[in-house]
């Protein structure tokens, strides 16, 4: 892996304050002492972003994709009805569209919908399922659009992934009609529970830059907008922390300020929390180890991904157990996933159950294997 160091994109300064440093690679969160921005810097190169995304991807089946209870449409539906009070009619680009949920939300209350999405099965699946086919397959930097040609440009939680927030913005701005409309989200550094999808994100170099409130207005008026919203609204279980903000486009743009000494405050304590979370597991899966035991890791998704990253135990992991079909016969890690039933006929001596959501009812279906001798250890309710 390859790792690059960067300047603060807000301000420009490289006066840099290490919060953390991550325990397998050389990725650092940091905090500009100048502006108080938080990013990570090393973090990983442009090259090892694209594979690390490629080994991170994850696809969900059809039938979730179009039940109206999924996350999906429920973010939709919320966030369509909040800016239809803001912006009435128009065109709309929204960046990062993925199945397009959202644009077909937009697309029903009369707007003019344009999209763009790297991935080609998440734009194919909107122009089947919704008819959206105005979707761009690309990144927001490749794409030719007509400068102010849209009177509402939507990111949800873009910006933090990308790899210089001030260069988005300032795109968004040309692209924007005078006083339009930026609407985004993004997760929320004054409300970060040190849950594991952040930490997930960190650990694997997901999130380039952590927002709080005052970082966020910083950055906004520093790229030409004028803020009109900015609340912490948590929208799905996973997104207890998001922060929402709405801005319009102006053309004066404003030198940014410093909030170092809040932002240093987050970051640590949210780290802190990370750390203390990561260490609990981690004494019980030592313990195993020591003893000889063979483990398993019971569910197989991005959570596991992101266990497998921060513990290293990827050798001394047997098997890994998921419920969904069409993960049985793949590998994590080079780790096989197998069914439930597999476990049951193997001879694994503990398990550790690796889910954000569903944690509870996973360790309550080991109670027949717990009867047996098998030790199990969950990472959030102890
Ligand atoms: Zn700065």
């Amino acid at each position: 892996m390859n790792y690059e160091e960067i300047v603060c994109d807000l301000c420009g300064h490289n006066d840099l304050e290490i919060i953390w440093k991550a325990p397998h690679s050389e990725v650092q969160s940091v905090v500009c002492r100048s502006c108080g921005l938080a990013f990570l810097s090393p973090r990983l190169d442009e090259s090892g972003t694209r594979s690390m995304y490629a080994r991170y991807s994850q696809s969900y089946p059809l039938s979730y994709l179009l039940n109206p209870a999924n996350n999906y449409w429920q973010a939709a539906l919320d966030r369509s009805a909040f800016i239809s009070s803001h912006v009435e009619s128009g065109r709309l680009l929204e960046v990062g569209c993925s199945y397009g949920h959202f644009l077909n939300c937009m697309k029903e209350r009369g707007f003019e919908v344009t999209g763009i999405e790297p991935s080609a099965e998440s734009i194919g699946l909107a122009a089947t399922h919704w008819g959206v086919e105005n979707i761009h397959h690309g990144v927001f930097e490749d794409v030719n659009l007509p400068s102010e040609g849209f009177e509402l440009i939507t990111f949800f939680h873009v910006l933090e992934h990308v790899r210089s927030p001030m260069t988005l913005l300032k795109r968004a701005h040309e692209l924007l009609v005078d006083g339009g409309i930026l609407y985004l989200e993004v997760p929320n550094a004054d409300h970060l529970p040190p849950t594991v999808m952040e930490y997930l994100y960190m650990v694997t170099c997901q999130h380039l830059f952590t927002f709080g409130t005052d970082t966020m207005k910083s950055l906004l008026a520093a790229s030409g907008f004028e803020i009109l919203v900015c609340k912490n609204h948590p929208i799905l279980p996973v997104y207890a922390s998001n922060m929402r903000v709405v801005a319009r486009k102006i053309e004066t743009r404003a030198t940014p300020t410093q909030h170092f000494e809040v932002s240093r405050e987050q970051m640590t304590r949210y780290h802190k929390g990370i750390d203390e979370l990561g260490l609990s597991f981690r004494k019980q899966v030592d313990q195993w180890l020591k003893a000889g035991k063979k483990i398993a890791i019971y569910g197989g998704g991005l959570h596991t991904q992101a266990v497998l990253e921060w513990t290293q135990i990827g050798d001394a992991v047997a098997l890994i157990v998921d419920d969904d079909a069409d993960k049985w016969g793949c590998y994590l890690a080079g780790v096989p996933i197998v069914s439930f039933a597999q476990l049951l006929e193997s001879d694994v001596d503990a398990v550790l159950v690796s889910s954000l959501g569903a944690e509870q009812v996973m360790y309550e279906k080991l109670d027949t294997l717990a009867d047996r001798g098998v030790e199990r250890c969950r990472i959030y309710g102890s």
